[in-house]
């Protein structure tokens, strides 16, 4: 029964390490841009509406956001745990999330910030955008996807640092690497056995 966050820049590895890490522990990653994203390429009415605010570098608004997570939150398949990858990234956000938990009665385990020098964010998003042709991944787009994370995002580690949850990861490393030190920091906390 783990529940965990990630916090990190735009393309500093948080989708690759949750997924490895969901896959250690048996628990699904929620990857809200994931969801977003299929949404897109399905062409349902959330995605054309998403897809408005994700090709600006736009937060979704936190009134389609923070319903589509309590939905996601309903379903049974998270009941043991879960990671969550993009949500919550401003204060709001983490507010709704401490009262949809709230009213399932469970708590947060663990989040965990991904830490990079702004280079090497850089480095990896040109990476990304070579291969995967994300409209949010041009380079005017993540300017501003950079300038919202650390306006609207990073308040958020100071929120969880409060409440002693939060453990800063290197992430300037190898993804192999740091995956090794996420399961560390899991296991000095009792929530794996390495
Ligand atoms: P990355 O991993 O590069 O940070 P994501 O896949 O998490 O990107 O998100 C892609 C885009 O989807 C974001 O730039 C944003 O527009 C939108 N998005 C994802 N999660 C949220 C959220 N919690 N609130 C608002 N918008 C979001």
């Amino acid at each position: 029964m783990t529940r965990v966050i990630f916090l990190g820049p735009p393309a500093v590895g948080k989708g690759t390490q949750a997924t490895w890490l969901a896959e250690k522990l048996g628990i699904p990653t929620v990857s809200t841009g994931q969801i977003f994203r299929s949404n897109i390429d399905e062409g349902t009415e959330l995605g054309r509406l998403a897809d408005s605010y994700i090709s600006r570098g736009k937060f979704v608004p936190d009134s389609i956001t923070v319903p589509m997570v309590d939905a996601r939150l309903s379903a049974p398949d998270v009941e043991d745990g879960f990671i969550l990858d993009g949500f919550p990234r401003n204060l709001n956000q983490a507010h709704a999330l401490r009262d949809l938990l709230a009213k399932r009665g469970v708590s947060l385990d663990v989040v965990i910030e991904l830490e990079a020098p702004e280079e090497v964010v850089v480095e990896r998003l040109q990476m990304r955008a070579g291969i995967e042709k994300r409209s949010d991944d041009r380079v005017e787009v993540f300017v501003q996807r950079l300038q919202d994370y650390h306006e609207l995002t990073e308040p958020i580690a100071t929120y969880y640092a409060d409440q002693d949850l939060l453990e800063v990861v290197d992430a300037a490393k190898t993804r192999e690497e740091i995956h090794e030190d996420i399961l560390a920091v899991l296991s000095s906390k009792g929530l794996c056995s390495k």
